[in-house]
């Protein structure tokens, strides 16, 4: 099956193989195993002089549940920039933990704007953390980090970042890019098995920070585990461990982050050519769009539903993704994984033998 969703997705043949073997999690090795990672996933973000590398057992909303519950006081108050459900979601959590939080919303299709955050920091001073979502994987959209970024520095208040679908392929460096703490996992442009989240924080932040009220989603207390003999204070998923440190061998020989963008970017864009092709659209406008994962409108005049199609998809070994918009039928194909340009074509194929069959002789494609 190849995987077009944003993670579990599809993982190389070395990256599954590495999951081969058993690990004492106490053992000399898994400790050194534990080292590596940490250390390879603090120096794809340029953060060696002054963050540390947090990993946390669980998918990625656990590490995002743990960076609000670890970093944000109850004096605090955090300011989510929404444009999707991904920053809902890490508003509810906050609200959840009974945290402070105000929102900024813009539609599903617009990018967040640095400009009215900087203006909307200036009105409330009581705003001390902000957290944005990189990529906005409800639709593929891209949020502008950098910009964000500088005017949340300029305005004195900590970033926090959501970079769960673009850690990996987008270069992220905390040189130049100010962010208290950059929260991702392994499933997604890493290309490792789901089972890792983590934290890359601003050791002066996770120092400051109190006692988080829950025991297991505590960072400070992860961190300083960590700091103390090297392990993992409760049982980590040692595979997912070794897979992972795998998949950041693979995506080192790969080229880094811009080689593995610019492997997204040709599948994103054979894929938005022979979509259009085929008479599909895109919903977002292609200059937001990143090549991560593209939202497609389900034409209703096709009379083809989402579940049809993707048991179709199915049956010639493609797996897509429910489409997450509210009021619009739209569908969801991620071009991120260990894929390439080809694997798009085939699957094109696939599709225009679907919709043939649908519709023969006067299907898209064939007006
Ligand atoms: C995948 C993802 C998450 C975390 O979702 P999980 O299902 O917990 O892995 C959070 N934010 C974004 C933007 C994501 O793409």
């Amino acid at each position: 099956m190849i995987l077009l969703t944003p993670g579990p997705l599809t993982t190389a043949r070395e990256t599954r193989e590495a999951m081969l073997s058993d690990w004492g999690s106490r053992d000399g090795a898994f400790i050194a195993l534990t080292a590596q990672l940490r250390r390879r996933l603090l120096a794809l973000v340029h953060g060696e002089q002054t963050h540390v590398c947090v990993p946390i057992q669980g998918s990625g909303t656990y590490v995002i549940e743990a960076a609000i519950g670890s970093l944000i006081g109850p004096d605090d108050k955090l300011l989510v920039l929404e444009n999707g459900v991904y920053g809902a979601r890490a508003g509810a959590i906050a609200e959840r933990l009974g945290r402070q939080v105000s929102y900024m919303h813009w539609p599903q299709s617009a990018p967040v704007d640095p400009e009215t955050v900087r203006a909307a920091l200036r009105a409330d001073p009581s705003v001390t953390h902000v957290l944005l979502v990189h990529c906005e994987t409800t639709t593929g959209i891209l949020n502008p980090l950098q910009a964000v970024a500088d005017a949340v520095a300029a305005e004195g208040r900590a970033l926090i970042v959501d970079a769960m679908s673009s850690f990996g392929a987008f270069d992220i460096d905390l040189r130049r890019t100010p962010s208290t703490a950059i929260l991702a996992s392994s499933n997604k442009c890493l290309e490792g098995p789901p089972g890792i989240a983590f934290a890359i924080v601003a050791r002066q932040a996770l120092e400051a920070a109190g006692t988080a009220a829950s025991v297991s989603l505590d960072l400070k207390a992860q961190w300083q585990g960590f700091e103390k003999n090297g392990q993992w204070r409760f049982t980590p998923p040692v595979q997912v461990v070794s897979g992972t440190v795998k998949a950041l061998e693979l995506l080192e020989a790969e080229g880094g982050p811009p080689a593995r963008l610019a492997r997204y970017r040709d599948n994103f864009a054979v894929l938005l050519a022979g979509m259009k092709r085929l008479g599909f659209s895109l919903y977002l406008d292609e200059t937001v769009q990143s090549p991560i994962i593209a939202t497609f409108h389900m034409p209703k005049a096709w009379g083809l539903t989402f579940a049809a199609f993707y048991d179709a998809l199915a049956a010639c070994g493609f797996l897509i993704y429910p489409g997450k918009l509210t009021g619009e039928e739209t569908f969801r194909i991620g071009c991120i994984g260990a894929i390439g340009p080809r694997d798009f074509e085939s699957l094109l194929a696939a599709i225009t033998s679907i919709l043939d069959a649908k519709a023969p002789g006067a299907g898209p494609g064939n007006p």
